[in-house]
């Protein structure tokens, strides 16, 4: 499962951390999930207490944040906030669209105990 990868990345970041700053429990994770990332939150939190089990993220919560989406529009030349791949420029209507962020999933920052 996809989540459950996702999950594995995301311990092993809150380990390297957890050696170099001389933490033992983090409290709290926050993560950003771009809107084309196709991550499944629910999949995710589901998927987070069993992979983080015995490691410095067990028990820490959660907190996710999902920032816009953005493409260029090769029609107009604008930058536009999208909520999809393969839409319409919502600023003109043309179909020539880059993406520029939306895909990827990070940790932005963590809160230790
Ligand atoms: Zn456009």
């Amino acid at each position: 499962m996809h989540e459950v990868s996702l999950c594995e990345g995301i311990v092993s970041i809150v380990l390297a951390a957890a050696r170099a700053n001389d933490f033992v429990r983090a409290k709290a994770i926050r993560l950003e999930i771009g809107p084309l990332s196709h991550v499944d939150e629910r999949a995710l939190r589901f998927a987070f207490p069993s992979v983080a089990h015995g490691t410095p993220a067990e028990g820490a919560e959660l907190i996710i944040e999902v920032p816009p989406a953005t493409a260029f529009c090769a029609d107009c030349g604008e930058t536009v906030t999208i909520t999809e791949r393969g839409g319409d420029c919502p600023s003109c209507g043309g179909g020539k669209l880059l993406v520029q962020s939306g895909g990827e999933m990070r940790v932005k920052d963590l809160e230790v105990a």
